[in-house]
């Protein structure tokens, strides 16, 4: 029987975990972590009971993951939830640019819809409104609906390696197109500040200054997977994708030790395959000299890009959003107008911490009332800072909150926090507090973790690397692992014994 290890029990590691054990290969995964899961991890943190998610919270791109839509998690426990509003983007003048799942709604509010804008409104009347769009609707309407017109197509093909041929050219020439330019261009489309800033803070998910090529691409992919499948969250917390993963893992002989540490190959027992969900310059360490000279340069040379300052607070009651509609969000982007987004993102680009930073609320308690006790709630939140960033953000992100939700702070009953260096030491693939596992320069972007035919063979017979640091990069979607397993099964299994492609 074909044996392998696969090291770090994130997402990714997860995924190419059961991709191999379906295709009958006996499979441990080696977690240095006391808990599987990586940055699906969801926990107690603050007050008994108030469920917290550690890392990811929101999975747009994990509901669109063709390998996850595969193995039917449903069945073992993974459940989506959908907040009412995807994702809320609340400005000083007390307005907000509002995000539905629904194109139609989302258009309808952005069509200088003020009514909509500060009534929060969704649905039927909104949709019937999608035929009268005219100005920043329209275009938000016009471009979505080409990006999603067969969403999941089109995201099999990007979520592949860039050397691959797609399967539906036309679709991803189109994205590739809108995905090259700079998010500032794109941001040119709308004319009222709720549809650039609603733009711009999607596409600062990206981590990197907005004026550069290509930094539109992440947030063009995170917008068509909402409007297909929705921003929504796990209910229970994010811990339920390892959880699922982790039942199928063991319903096909697969086993997970935890609390083991991997710090050289030589370490490990003999296997047939070996799938890292480590970063490259842990890859470098692992492999040694095993490693070819030329990839262990590359991966040493990999570079990792800004870093999240990570506060969870257990808040009394719900936060007092001044614009109306904000409540209801899974998601708040704070960050002001588009100008001051893409000026923050510019500073943490350059090293430096901006005194207002970008900060993202996670509501995720709206859409799964369970993770509250009572009338306290969790609410998660981060701050983009420079990478490596040693100074304390709690302040600076507790004031953009309170900017938009005046008393905010007199509802905080507790709190947690993880600063960029605590955040390396809870996961090693966090570089600098790097949560993308690399930057986002367009290189990084377009071939990681190296310019590559596959980018997930380190060089070393049946050695594949598996973390977001190959394609497509993060998110909790596990399809760097499956991408990774379908590659290490191909080059070591006859054709016969290949099982389909993810
Ligand atoms: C604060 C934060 C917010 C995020 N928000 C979102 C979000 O809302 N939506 C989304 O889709 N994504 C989000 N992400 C990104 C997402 O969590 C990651 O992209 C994803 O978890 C990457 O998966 P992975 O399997 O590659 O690596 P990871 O999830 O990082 O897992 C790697 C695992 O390997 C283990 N490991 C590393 N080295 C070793 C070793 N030497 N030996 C043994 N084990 C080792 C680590 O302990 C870890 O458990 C967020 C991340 C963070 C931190």
């Amino acid at each position: 029987m074909t044996s392998a290890i696969v090291v770090g029990s994130g997402p990714n590691g997860l995924a190419a975990a059961v991709h191999l054990a379906r295709a009958g290969v006996e499979v441990t995964v080696l977690e240095a972590a006391p808990e599987i899961g990586g940055g699906v991890r969801s926990a107690e943190m603050i007050v008994p009971g108030l469920v917290h998610d550690q890392c990811s919270a929101v999975h747009p791109i994990a509901a669109a993951s063709p390998f996850l839509r595969s193995l039917d998690l449903a069945r073992l426990g993974l459940r989506w939830r959908a907040p009412i509003v995807d994702c809320a983007h609340p400005l000083d003048d007390g307005s907000a640019g509002l995000l539905y799942q629904s194109i139609d709604d989302t258009a309808a509010g952005l069509d200088g819809d003020a009514a909509h804008r500060t009534a929060g409104r969704s649905g039927a009347s909104c949709a019937r409104k999608a035929g009268r769009l005219s100005g920043d609707g329209a275009r938000w309407h016009r471009l979505f609906t080409s990006l999603t017109s067969d969403f999941d197509r089109l995201f099999a093909d990007i979520s592949r390696p860039l050397l691959e041929v797609p399967r539906a050219p036309v679709l991803t020439a189109r994205f590739g197109m809108a995905a090259l330019t700079p998010a500032a261009v794109v941001g040119r489309l709308w004319r009222g500040e709720a549809a650039r800033a609603l733009w711009a803070g999607v596409a600062a998910h990206t981590f990197w200054r907005l004026d550069h090529p290509m930094t539109s691409a992440v947030g063009l992919m995170i917008l068509a997977a909402g409007h297909t499948h929705g921003w929504v969250v796990a209910e229970g917390g994010s811990q339920a994708i390892a959880d699922a993963l982790a039942a199928d893992l063991a319903a096909h002989g697969g086993r997970t030790e935890t609390g083991v540490r991997v710090g050289s190959a030589a370490e490990l027992p003999p296997a047939d395959l070996l799938l890292l969900d480590v970063s490259p310059s842990a890859a470098a360490d692992i492999l040694g000299k095993r490693l070819p000279p030329r990839v262990a340069r590359a991966y040493r040379r990999y570079r990792h890009g800004p870093g999240a300052f990570k506060v969870d607070f257990a808040i009394e009651g719900d936060v007092p959003w001044r614009a109306p509609g904000v409540a209801d969000a899974g998601t708040v982007h704070l960050g002001g107008d588009a100008a001051e987004v893409m000026a923050g993102e510019l500073a943490t680009h350059r090293g430096h911490m901006p005194e207002r930073p970008f900060v993202l609320v996670g509501q995720q308690y709206r859409a799964d009332p369970g993770r509250s006790v009572g009338n306290i709630h969790p609410l998660w939140t981060y701050a983009h800072v420079p990478h490596g960033y040693d100074g304390d953000a709690t302040e600076a992100i507790i004031a953009q909150i309170e900017r938009f939700a005046p008393g905010f702070r007199d509802q905080v009953v507790g709190m947690a926090v993880r600063s960029t260096t605590e955040m390396s030491v809870y996961n090693p693939n966090y570089i600098g507090g790097d949560i993308l596992s690399g930057e986002s320069s367009p290189l990084q972007l377009l071939f990681r973790p190296r310019v590559a035919r596959d980018p997930y063979f380190t060089g070393v017979p049946g050695t594949y690397l598996c973390s977001a640091s190959t394609p497509p990069g993060a998110g909790a979607h596990g399809l760097c692992g499956a991408n990774a397993a379908t590659r290490a099964l191909a080059a070591y299994n006859p054709p016969s014994r290949r099982p389909a492609e993810p």
